[in-house]
């Protein structure tokens, strides 16, 4: 593992791999596995657009409740699958967008509401069919095909994006969209490495690197991150010595799923 103490002036892969090295062993390294089953994880994240984690909950349970089944969700009255999932942003709009995926998936398959064909089907064409669905961008589509097919992909949100940014592995215009391609052509094409990656990068950004106030004092990346310098100066060898090297759940809390 590179030290924390090192200070880089290399290029933008030896960074983003010095990052991946030292945020694997602050939060520990994780076997590949994915969050939830994969109809879950493409329905629910339809449903989180621009909704808390809870009322996103809330509406794929009444969503089943409801309809019983994913046959019975693609049948139902398009306004009464509204009803069911208004607890979302916009359920006018993720109603026939849900239906409309359902459909594809039932074209694809001719019958079963299973995407385990994506697992057979190169990494390409997987993103190609998912990004083409309403409703589904690329960071939903990498999620999925990464976390429960292992595909070698990246998914990039906010966090992942500002910490790569303020390190200095990720250019300052780089947009989120983009990121997905430029990050990924900066690190092994190897899916165990790319899930440990995004994962600490989000923890990153959401439990030390905030938006407004980043926590540098906690963190085991000032020793090459651009924005420490530019904040704060070189990373003196007090403030490296004082840098924890591990997460710690008992004084900080634990990580989220
Ligand atoms: S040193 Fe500060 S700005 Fe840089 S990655 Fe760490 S928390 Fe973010």
């Amino acid at each position: 593992m590179p030290s924390p103490t090192a200070t880089y002036t290399s290029s933008a892969a030896e960074k983003a791999w010095a990052d991946h090295q030292i945020l694997d062993h602050f939060y520990g390294h994780l076997p590949p596995e994915p969050r939830r089953t994969p109809m879950r994880e493409l329905i629910s994240t339809v449903l989180s657009h621009r909704t808390t984690h809870a009322d996103e909950e809330l509406a794929y349970d009444r969503m089943l409740e409801a309809f019983g089944d994913w046959a019975g969700v693609e049948a139902a009255p398009t306004q009464e699958l509204a009803h069911a999932i208004r607890t979302t942003r916009w359920p006018d709009t993720q109603a026939p967008r849900i239906q409309e995926i359902l459909r594809r998936i039932q074209a694809e398959t001719g019958g079963p509401f299973d995407l385990d064909f994506l697992g057979d089907w190169t990494t390409e064409k997987g993103m190609a069919w998912l990004t083409d669905m309403p409703g589904i961008g690329l960071k939903t589509a990498s999620l999925l095909l990464l976390f429960n097919y292992h595909k070698p992909v990246l998914p990039v949100d906010t966090h992942v994006h500002r910490v790569a940014q303020r390190v200095g592995f990720l250019g300052p215009k780089v947009s989120v969209e983009k990121a997905h391609s430029v990050l990924l052509a900066l690190l092994p094409a190897d899916a165990e490495t790319l899930f440990n990656f995004h994962k600490h990068n989000y923890w990153h950004g959401q439990q030390i690197c905030f938006f407004l106030k980043p926590n540098c004092t906690r963190c085991p990346l000032k020793g090459f991150c651009n924005y420490y310098q530019e904040h704060h100066g070189e990373a003196t060898a007090e403030a490296l010595a004082a840098t924890p090297t591990q997460w710690d759940p008992t004084a900080w809390g634990k990580l989220p799923h």
